[in-house]
């Protein structure tokens, strides 16, 4: 059996066991994976099938949170808010702050311990994020205030944070949080095929926003996405390539006509006219029209 002091050697276990199966971060993994995971014999599962904040019997503190997937309609895929400090919010479990799974995460923010945080980025995959912390409550709001460890202890909830470190704390967050879980959503919405040409080698795959998210339409949602593989990608963000709003491939026209190898050959002149190769499964996460209209018209624009 396992005593409490095993919490520190057993969350670093868990985030090194963690490292490796998802590569260094990079990559979702599926539930019953998460469940396997053992510490000196036993099985300690890191995700929760009832609960969104997952304590091990043997430890007075959280170990992780789950922020559950969301079938796309207008939702992102995720779902917790930022304050105006830059950190994100993560909701109390119901409303009573006693509830046994509120004082896990409590406890947790007290010894100021790492948690992996499990975002759902399809039906039964997580993507994880770790180590973040917890920074802060705000129990009239009835959540806590959750820091990925490179902001954490650099600002406190709820104060006027200045321009520019307001940016940093957003960046970092975006860097840790937004982007890897954008990019595992679009990937497994497009099950991990380019949608121009289908290649299916994850390394040589991205999820390219249609609207870039410098712009105030460029929201990191599944129908803001299209995986794309690196040439595709390139081949869209620099314009050779344009998506119209009926999923239609358009290589622009000096890109046509131009006389060289293989790789402009097959890799872009003969996919102009064509369909996208793949879409998700859903109707309700294909590239929007309405933001595939904003970037096809941008396509067109004289160089
Ligand atoms: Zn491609």
């Amino acid at each position: 059996m396992l005593s409490p002091e095993a919490d520190a050697p057993l969350r670093a276990a868990a985030m090194t066991w963690l490292t490796v199966r998802s590569n260094d971060g990079a990559d979702p993994l599926p539930r019953h994976e998460l469940e396997s995971f053992h510490f000196e014999g036993e099985r300690v599962p890191l995700i929760d099938r009832q609960r969104g904040i997952r304590k091990p019997a043997i430890l007075e503190a959280a170990l992780s949170i789950i922020t559950v997937y969301r079938a796309e309609g207008t939702t992102r895929p995720y779902e917790d808010g930022t304050g105006s400090d830059g950190l994100i919010r993560y909701k109390w479990r119901g409303l009573d702050p006693d509830h046994a799974e509120n004082r896990a995460l409590r406890v947790a923010m007290e010894r100021r311990l790492p948690l992996i945080w499990f975002v759902g980025v399809a039906p039964g995959w997580f993507q994880p994020v770790f180590p973040v912390y917890v920074a802060g409550e705000e129990p009239q709001l009835n959540q806590f205030a959750l820091a990925v460890d490179e902001v954490f202890g650099l600002v406190e909830p709820e104060t006027h944070l200045e321009a520019q470190l307001r940016r940093y704390v957003e960046r970092v967050t975006k860097q840790r949080l937004h982007q890897p879980v954008f990019r595992s959503t679009v990937l497994r919405a497009y099950t991990g095929r380019c949608a121009v040409c289908a290649l299916a080698h994850r390394d040589l795959l991205d999820a390219a926003h249609i609207v870039p998210d410098s712009h105030e339409r460029g929201e990191a949602s599944v129908r803001n996405g299209l995986a794309l593989c690196k040439l595709h990608h390139s081949a869209f963000d620099n314009r050779y390539l344009g998506v119209t709003p009926d999923l239609t491939v358009h290589i622009r026209q000096d890109i046509l006509e131009e006389q060289d190898g293989p790789t402009l050959l097959h890799g872009l002149q003969r996919r102009h006219g064509q369909k996208l190769m793949v879409l998700p499964g859903p109707r309700s996460q294909y590239p929007s029209k309405e933001l595939l209209e904003i970037t096809y018209r941008r396509f067109l624009e004289p160089a």
